[in-house]
Parts: C-alpha cells; sequence; structure tokens
C-alpha cells in the first residue's frame, strides 16, 4: 500500500457522506460520531475505505428494519479507533473463529473475501481489526491504527 498521512476522521466522514443516499434507501440509519476530529494516520486511501466500506456493508447486511449502524471515531491509548455497531443478531462463538477466513460466509449469494480482505488491509496499515458480539446484542468491528506521531 501506499501509505501517507491522513485524517482518520476525515476519510470516516466523506465516506459516509458519499454513501449515505445509497444506504438511506435501505432503511438503516448510519450513524457517525466523532470524539477527537484530528487523529493522524498514515493510510492508502482507496484501501482504507475499501475496508471500512467492508465493514460498514455488512453492519447494514445484518441489520434488522428501521435499525441503526453506529460508527465511532476515537482516540484510544495511543490508536486511533473505529467502531462499527450493528444492531443485527450478532456473531455466535463458533462463527468468531472463521469470520476472517476467505470465503467464509453465511449468505446465499456472499464471497466469504470482504473481512479477509479488510484484516489483510489493516495489518499492512500496522492496524488490528477485532470483533466484540454478543448474541442477540449486534456486532462491533474495531479497527486500530496506530497514530501518527506530529513532526515538530
Ligand atoms: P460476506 O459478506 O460475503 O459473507 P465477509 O467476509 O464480509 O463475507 O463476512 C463473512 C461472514 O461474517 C458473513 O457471512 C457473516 O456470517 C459474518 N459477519 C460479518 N459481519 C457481520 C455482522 N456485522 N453481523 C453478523 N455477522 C457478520
Ligand atoms: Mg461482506
Amino acid at each position: 500500500p501506499q501509505l501517507e498521512p491522513r485524517n482518520l476522521p476525515d476519510v470516516v466522514e466523506s465516506l459516509i457522506d458519499f454513501h449515505m443516499f445509497e444506504w438511506s434507501q435501505t432503511g438503516v440509519e448510519v450513524d457517525l460520531q466523532v470524539d477527537d476530529a484530528t487523529l493522524g494516520v498514515m493510510a492508502d486511501g482507496n484501501q482504507l475505505r475499501q475496508a471500512l466500506l467492508n465493514i460498514i456493508k455488512n453492519a447494514i447486511e445484518a441489520s434488522p428494519p428501521d435499525s441503526c449502524v453506529t460508527v465511532e471515531v476515537t482516540r484510544r491509548d495511543g490508536h486511533a479507533v473505529v467502531a462499527v455497531h450493528d444492531e443485527g443478531q450478532g456473531i455466535d462463538r463458533e462463527a468468531r473463529k472463521r469470520i476472517f477466513d476467505p470465503f467464509f460466509t453465511t449468505k446465499s449469494n456472499g464471497t466469504g473475501l470482504g473481512l479477509a480482505m479488510t484484516q489483510q488491509i489493516i495489518e499492512e496499515h500496522h492496524g488490528s481489526i477485532a470483533v466484540e458480539s454478543r448474541e442477540g446484542h449486534g456486532a462491533t468491528f474495531v479497527i486500530r491504527l496506530p497514530l501518527q506521531v506530529q513532526k515538530a
């Protein structure tokens, strides 16, 4: 990837703005919460957008009608964090072990490649991706990227 200095909240906000109309047609609301408007990271803009898009699309696909997907951008122990939460049925323990495997899908028309690709992109950004889920209480995917140290 071509890593360049980027402001993570700007990347997330422009991605959501760009897709907002399309997503509004699904009946699922996508809500952005930015806690810290300045979070410098090193990123390949296209790849990072692709990774975030995969996660948000999965969240929308998992969402019941009239529910909300929350995208939260925060700073947490030296990292820039994007957390994507949905109100779907969540992911059980057995599936959680496999969701990042290529071709693992529970969808009739799924490829099972979205999360595998996303994990690879995030690792190439020296970050990490994890999932938290309680069955019946939705899923939260958490992406962490190292904060870029400000040059003096
Ligand atoms: P695909 O979307 O083509 O199935 P992905 O790699 O994007 O492939 O996701 C793999 C699987 O992980 C999905 O089929 C689904 O079972 C599970 N999954 C991913 N995101 C969520 C989510 N937000 N809620 C519930 N299950 C999810
Ligand atoms: Mg997917």
